[in-house]
């Protein structure tokens, strides 16, 4: 093969490969469970099951509430979890709650 030809193409080879690393390492990251025991979680009185929330600590947390009814929840309607935008993306059960929670609007 022409020197000049494979130089080129072992520059492009190289200059693409740290993307094709980065992109594969993120697209394969598997979603990290957000554990009650996170600091961060603590702090916000995050629970798993919404029911088990201390109301005299969080009074304003209001029976019904949970992750799923939140503006901040990101996974889809019926899955056990998905992602929440106050915990960097950290998978948050759908039946949980922590003291950031604000309600989705309801639909007209
Ligand atoms: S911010 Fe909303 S979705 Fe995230 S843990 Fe708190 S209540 Fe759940």
């Amino acid at each position: 093969m022409n020197t000049r030809r494979t130089f080129i193409a072992k520059i492009a080879a190289i200059a693409a490969a740290p993307a094709f690393l980065c992109s594969k390492s993120f697209a394969q990251a598997p979603p990290v469970k957000l554990e009650e025991s996170d600091p961060t979680a603590t702090a916000l009185g995050y629970k798993e099951d919404a029911s088990k929330v201390d109301g005299s600590r969080y009074p304003q947390y209001k029976a019904g509430q949970k992750c799923e009814g939140c503006v901040l929840y990101q996974g889809k309607a019926g899955e056990a979890n998905g992602p929440c935008g106050a915990f960097g993306g950290k998978l948050v059960l759908s039946g949980g709650w922590c003291a950031v929670f604000a309600a989705k609007p309801k639909a007209p």
